[in-house]
């Protein structure tokens, strides 16, 4: 196929007919059983049961099919892999390479539940996580061992937002045959290339901005020609898949992933620069910011940022972010991110997430996410909560 533009792609991705049939979206096609019209016809399933082909309900209908092409299509690799959120992504994807007596380097900055994951399952079934400074470089040679098997990233790092230079990482595990795993999510399936840049597995929370609204929990895992039939072959003994009315969904927020992601870019870089000059701020870890470590890889390698990004305030204490935060009227509170609408909340200590290498901050951090809102109400919100964070601590200075 010829190469197309992005925004083209983004489009076009996965609207084959054989999976469309004729309308412009591939239907919601729900199944668990397949029926066959002969015995040769079932034997003839089963021999290409590898193929996108109908088998039997839990290996995929045209929904998914459709979403695993333009997948492929827009992030790379050769075949993508579905699962019900990003945190069965990330755990499938390491567990379909790793076996009793192996040891994985994880970045320090990874998203927590994946350190839970480390902590607990991994170590219970013997195998060994070293967590890795995000900035490490070339000193990643000296963590690994003759049993290492896996070299996970994140880029940027959780709440942190260092952004890692993964040709350099994924260079010196191969030398070594380690597979090279990426959690992709902030970037999306358009903003880095990741097996340019020697990524062997990309996992995305397509949760986040794939499906874009805050409304369904699904996940991706795309690999390359290396790594793609053991993934798919042990996902599938796992018994992960997903319901074609949230993959349909997604399918749905992937066709104006671009134009989205633009103005969550627009937005978030409005406020980040607005924050970088206010006194309660010590500095914005915001990627495209020069502030942000590992900002002359995002130069390098990105072709965007988008809403997500943090800040490090110079001092603080609970009280006052509590203030801060419970008088905002257009930033919700909440965990997740990529939808449409804007979201905060605080971190009092990074360091209880980091074991490699501490953060030396000079005070408490706050994570934003900006939405599609116009970003002067976002700043005026802001600028308000400011007000009622410094009354408390200038209260207390009294
Ligand atoms: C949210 C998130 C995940 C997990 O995705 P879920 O769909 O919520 O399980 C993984 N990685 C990153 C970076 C995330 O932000």
């Amino acid at each position: 196929m010829e190469k197309k533009a992005l925004d083209t792609s983004i489009v076009t991705a996965g609207r084959s007919k054989k999976w469309t049939q004729k309308l412009v979206n591939p239907p919601v096609s729900r199944a668990s059983t397949i029926v066959f019209d002969s015995v040769a016809d079932m034997k003839e399933s089963a021999s290409k049961r590898m193929d996108k082909s109908l088998f039997y309900g839990r290996r995929g209908t045209n929904t998914h099919f459709a979403f695993q092409d333009a997948m492929v299509e827009l992030e790379g690799g050769v075949g993508c892999a579905l699962y019900p959120c990003g945190t069965a992504a990330i755990s499938n994807a390491i567990l379909s390479f790793v076996k009793t007596g192996d040891h994985i380097l994880m970045v320090d900055g990874a998203y927590e539940p994946t350190r839970d994951f480390c902590d607990k399952i991994l170590k219970n079934m013997g195998v060994e996580t070293t967590y890795y400074d995000p900035m490490i470089g070339e000193g990643l040679r000296d963590l690994i061992q003759p049993n290492t098997s896996v070299l996970f990233l994140e880029s940027p790092c959780s709440i942190t937002m260092e952004v890692q230079d993964v040709p350099t990482l994924a260079r010196i595990a191969h030398e070594q045959d380690i597979v090279v795993m990426l959690d992709n999510t902030w970037a999306s399936p358009i903003n880095f290339q990741p097996f340019e840049h020697g990524v062997d597995i990309s996992v995305q929370a397509a949760t986040k901005y794939v499906v874009g609204h805050s409304d369904v929990m699904l996940g991706t895992a795309t690999a390359n020609a290396r790594c793609w039939d053991q993934l798919r072959e042990n996902s599938y003994l796992m018994g992960q898949c997903t319901s074609p009315d949230d993959v349909y969904l997604a399918m749905r927020g992937l066709r104006t992933l671009g134009v989205r992601l633009k103005q969550h870019e627009k937005n978030a870089l409005r406020v980040a620069h607005w924050l970088a000059e206010r006194d309660e701020v010590d500095h914005v870890r915001h990627p495209a910011l020069p502030s942000c470590e590992g900002h002359e890889f995002f130069k390098r390698d990105f072709k965007g940022s988008n809403g997500l990004f943090s800040l490090v305030l110079n001092r603080g204490n609970t009280e006052a972010l509590t203030a801060l935060l419970d008088g905002m009227e257009h930033f919700s509170m909440g965990y997740s991110w990529g939808g449409f609408e804007s979201l905060i909340l605080a971190n009092e200590n990074i360091n209880n997430l980091r074991t490699a290498k501490k953060k030396d901050f000079a005070g408490p951090m706050l994570r934003l996410h900006i939405g599609l809102e116009d970003p002067e109400d976002l700043i005026r919100d802001l600028e308000l909560g400011f007000e009622r964070f410094n009354a408390v601590l200038n209260r207390d200075e009294r």
